[in-house]
């Protein structure tokens, strides 16, 4: 399959990702939009996506993206990117107007929202997904550097289970177009600012192990992230952070989002499957690491969360 295909006739293409996008929304988002005005460089492309943390800076016309939702484009055409409609966030309505509306995404708990849908579970990232889509003659090194930011930061750097042999030859293909790629793990991935490693650390020095260790929990108020001047953005990576705690099979890490409501992320050893467990909660993701949104207070979540994951330990 070939994303021009589905494209090629549209006048106006809008390209959107989830709510709070992370590395994988924006290099897959960033990376079609960059193929997209070169194939097709007379057509109306815009790009509708929540302001992308600064470390993204590096990615070729980021300065795009339009972070204003109140359209009335219909579009001809509408590519969903590493989501479902319901996590376009404002993007929604505008997707649900397009003539064609076009799912591509690797959530095993993504059903497809489009006239077309390209759901692939087993592909490490959207990013990953996309470059099989693309003519690969034309994939220039702003393109590439997009996916591979999208590819490295679901992969963990190609550290996590859903690294494939083919995503490796994909990342292979990639680098060959020279761009700085240790640079871009540093700085993207793995580089935290004082703040933001300040918060990390209080995460981790609070966090409560319990079903013997098998489980880690830790949580982020309000108060906190506004006494260190962080938002959303700034906690990414606390979650793995806890996983990688000896003994734990699930890590949860919740931040405040309003009054008793909070963001949740797991993370599991494979013994859980997490995803399951985020969409009995409206969420979703994938086995090994999902993410859901709860009212309540974090106890009442705790513990509604907990039974779920004790009862998959108990029949593992
Ligand atoms: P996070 O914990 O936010 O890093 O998300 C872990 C994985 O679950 C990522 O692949 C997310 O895209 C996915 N995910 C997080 N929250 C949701 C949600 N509310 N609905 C569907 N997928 C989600
Ligand atoms: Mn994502
Ligand atoms: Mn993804």
């Amino acid at each position: 399959m070939n994303i021009l295909d589905e494209v090629k006739d549209a006048k106006t293409i809008g390209i959107s990702g989830h709510v709070r996008p992370d590395g994988d929304c924006i290099g897959s988002v960033m990376g079609l939009y960059l193929y997209l005005k070169k194939v097709l460089p007379g057509t109306q492309i815009d790009i509708y996506l929540e302001k992308p943390a600064d470390i993204f800076n590096c990615i070729r016309d980021i300065d795009k993206i339009c972070s204003d939702f109140g359209t009335d484009m219909e579009y001809d055409a509408f590519v969903a990117l590493d989501c479902n409609a319901e996590r376009l966030g404002d993007a929604e309505p505008i997707f649900n107007k397009a003539h064609t509306r076009i799912n591509i995404d690797h959530h095993i708990s993504n059903t497809g929202c489009g006239s077309v849908n390209i759901i692939e579970p087993e592909r490490s990232s959207t990013s990953e997904l996309l470059y099989e889509l693309m003519d690969k003659s034309r994939i220039d090194e702003d393109i590439a550097k997009a996916l591979y930011i999208g590819i490295i930061h679901d992969t963990g750097v190609f550290q996590y289970s859903n690294t494939s042999p083919r995503t490796l030859e994909i990342a292979s293909e990639l680098i060959k177009f020279g761009f700085d790629f240790p640079k871009l793990i540093s700085e993207t991935f793995y580089e935290k600012t004082y703040l933001q490693s300040q918060i990390m650390g209080r995460a981790i020095l609070e966090s409560i192990r319990f079903m013997d260790g098998k489980c880690i929990v830790s949580v982020v108020s309000k108060k906190t992230m506004d006494f260190y001047q962080v938002g959303p953005k700034d906690l990414d990576g606390i979650v793995n952070q806890l996983m990688i705690v000896k003994g734990v099979e699930c890590a949860i890490f919740m931040y405040e989002t309003d009054s008793m409501e909070y963001k949740v992320s797991m993370r599991s050893g494979g013994k859980v499957d997490v995803a399951a467990i985020a969409v009995k909660f409206g969420g979703g993701g994938h086995v090994r690491a999902a993410g859901c949104t709860m009212n309540g207070t974090f106890h009442d979540n705790i513990n509604n969360l907990s039974v779920h994951i004790e009862e998959q330990l108990k029949k593992g």
